[in-house]
């Protein structure tokens, strides 16, 4: 099991006032997972992702990484555990305005033995697989915001992580350049990557193989994506052309077709 979180709980004190942000979460996620989160705000999703990604403690329960316990962990080990099994990417994108697109990706290997000219390499070839090769010389304020969300990303992915997590990744982008950041989460996915995914939209949703909502803390429901209602309605077929057999001739063909090509 690579993610396991048993009776988690996260409480934030506000002067008197303790906030349940989780209260009593249990969750597994195994490898090559897709996973979508969603609820209302502040039902707890970014304090989930903070404790998976290791940003955070809970309060109380237990969290395993890989088989590894962390709950014990000093901060320093945590650390170590965050930037070498751990990709992250936000709303905001978080990038350092002053450094280029390069500068921002190798900034997780400052920590790394690697020689520079192989950290170079790296940077080159993550930046070549989430589609920018021509603006590794770019600074943030020169990109789009689909960009920038990939910059993000080949940051995130360039220690190889265990763990892909991402907090509304598309949250600030328009619905088309939403639609080819979620193509690279796709991607990613059938390259092995496993992705955790917290979103708002049913659009961004039913690219996950499996839905997670939550709730005051807790997850309240836990599905395929197939079961999920949000599929029946992103994935509802076209109505029927009128003459009711019309829609039967292509779908024929289509078989026909696969027929032809698996003979
Ligand atoms: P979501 O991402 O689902 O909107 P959050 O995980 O951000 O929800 O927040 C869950 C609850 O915890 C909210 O009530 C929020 O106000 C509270 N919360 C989150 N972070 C902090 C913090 N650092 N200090 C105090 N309260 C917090
Ligand atoms: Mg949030």
């Amino acid at each position: 099991m690579l993610i396991r979180l048993k009776d988690v709980t996260k409480v934030y004190r506000m002067g008197v006032e303790r906030i349940h942000a989780l209260d009593g979460l249990t969750l597994d996620v195994t490898q090559n997972e897709y996973v979508a989160v969603m609820g209302p705000s502040g039902s707890g999703k970014s304090t989930l992702m903070n404790v998976i990604g290791c940003l955070d403690r809970p309060t109380s329960g237990s969290y395993e990484l890989g088989g590894r316990p962390t709950t014990d962990m000093g901060a320093a080990a945590l650390a170590r555990v965050r930037n070498e099994r751990i990709g992250f990417v936000f709303q905001s994108y978080e990038l350092l305005p002053r450094f280029n697109a390069l500068k921002n990706v190798e900034l997780p290997l400052i920590y790394s033995k690697t020689a520079w000219w192989a950290r170079r390499r790296l940077c080159h070839q993550v930046l070549e697989r989430v589609g920018l090769s021509d603006r590794v010389k770019h600074r943030p304020n020169q990109l789009s915001g689909g960009e920038k969300q990939r910059v993000a990303i080949a940051r995130a992915l360039i220690n190889n992580p265990a763990i892909l997590l991402a907090d509304e990744p598309t949250g600030n982008l328009d619905s088309r350049t939403s639609q080819e950041i979620l193509g690279l989460f796709d991607q990613l996915h059938q390259e092995g990557q496993t992705i955790v995914i917290v979103t708002h939209e049913a659009s961004v949703a039913v690219h996950a193989r499996r839905v997670i909502r939550m709730r005051d803390g807790r997850v309240y429901s836990d599905l395929p994506i197939e079961e999920d209602p949000i599929s029946q309605m992103q994935t509802a077929p076209e109505p029927p052309a009128p003459g009711g057999q019309g829609t039967e001739g292509p779908r024929r063909s289509q078989s026909r077709a696969q027929e032809e090509k698996s003979s």
